[in-house]
């Protein structure tokens, strides 16, 4: 179990954590969501006792990060941002001297061989790890973590700078890990967030602004209020409609045209579901439409709204 107490780290008069607290149990796989300069790498490096806090406490296991960091950062593996890569050795050099350092006490060969297969490397093993791909070295960092098999892997943003067919692997993998380690990964990507994780926690600002399984994060995201719909007939006098209809708030052109028909962007109050009584108004009328697809939130919405349901915490 990982407990983090009133964590802060203050670099010169700015709070990159302010005042953070959470607990994560055993075997979670919970992802640690904000934008860029949140607050995400500091966290995830005073974690792992990478760097110091200006306050507050971590424990791992019962284990201060700070008071006994031999025993703590045992428990864990590490794939920081950028992964410290010895790009002149091949993988197994690496893998092998990482477990030197660690000071593990397995057989090697068949524990290197195990991370090696788990993260599927075991095929470019007496490759240089200056010739393999950016997918490839991600998975090496992500062996490097696994080496001495700690219970809790913690990886920062293990996607950024891959291609999307990488993305796709690194996400199985990372969710296969959480089959047997906790895994907390950190990443300004939503979509990262609610395909691997269980939970989610957002901060902004260096602040927690939401804690949620990944469930009711997503039903309290996506209560659906905006529509993109497709109408054919007079634009001017549908959007005067449509804004006077019960429970819209705002109806805008979209401009994308076929034919007579043009795409509108519209939003309804919150826990109103406009569908039915659009379609039927427009039907009234004799405006076709045809077509409709709710508008996803981006992420920086779902600050806004999480930030204000949460009273403007700054
Ligand atoms: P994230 O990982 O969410 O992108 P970071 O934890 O890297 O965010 O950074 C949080 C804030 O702290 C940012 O405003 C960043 O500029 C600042 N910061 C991070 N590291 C340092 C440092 N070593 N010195 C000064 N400011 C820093």
């Amino acid at each position: 179990m990982i407990e983090i107490k009133n964590l802060v780290k203050r670099f010169g008069n700015h709070f990159a954590v302010d005042d953070i607290s959470f607990t994560i149990d055993d075997g979670e796989i919970v992802g640690f969501l904000g934008p860029n300069g949140a607050g995400k790498s500091t966290t995830m490096n005073m974690i792992t006792g990478y760097l110091s806090s200006t306050s507050g406490s971590v424990s791992v296991d019962g284990y201060d990060i700070f008071e006994s960091p031999v025993e703590a950062k045992r428990l864990i593996g590490f794939l920081p941002e950028q992964p410290p890569l010895y790009i002149d050795m091949t993988v197994w050099e690496y893998l092998s001297f990482v477990y030197d350092l660690k000071g593990c006490d397995f057989n090697k060969q068949k524990h290197l061989t195990e991370v090696c297969e788990l993260v599927k490397v075991l095929d470019v093993k007496n490759r240089l790890i200056r010739n393999l791909s950016k997918g490839y070295k991600q998975r090496v960092g992500i062996a490097s973590a696994l080496v001495g098999n700690p219970k809790i892997i913690i990886l920062d943003e293990p996607t950024v700078g891959l291609d999307p067919k990488q993305i796709i692997d690194i996400r199985s993998l990372i969710r296969n890990l959480g089959k047997k380690h906790t895994v907390i990964l950190s990443t300004h990507i939503m979509q990262e967030v609610q395909a691997v994780c269980e939970r989610i926690i957002v901060i902004n600002q260096g602040k927690i602004i939401a804690d949620e399984k990944t469930a009711s994060f997503n039903n309290a995201i996506n209560q659906n209020t905006r529509y993109r719909v497709k109408i054919a007939g007079p634009s001017k006098e549908i959007m005067r409609h449509i804004r006077s209809l019960v429970g819209i708030v705002s109806c805008e052109l979209h401009g994308e045209r076929e034919g007579d028909a043009f795409s509108y962007d519209i939003e309804s109050a919150q826990n109103i579901d406009i569908r039915k009584s659009l379609f039927r108004a427009l039907a009234d009328k004799g405006w076709p439409m045809l077509g409709m697809e709710p508008i996803g939130m981006e992420l920086e919405d779902i600050f806004l709204k999480l930030i204000n349901t949460k009273g403007g915490k700054k």
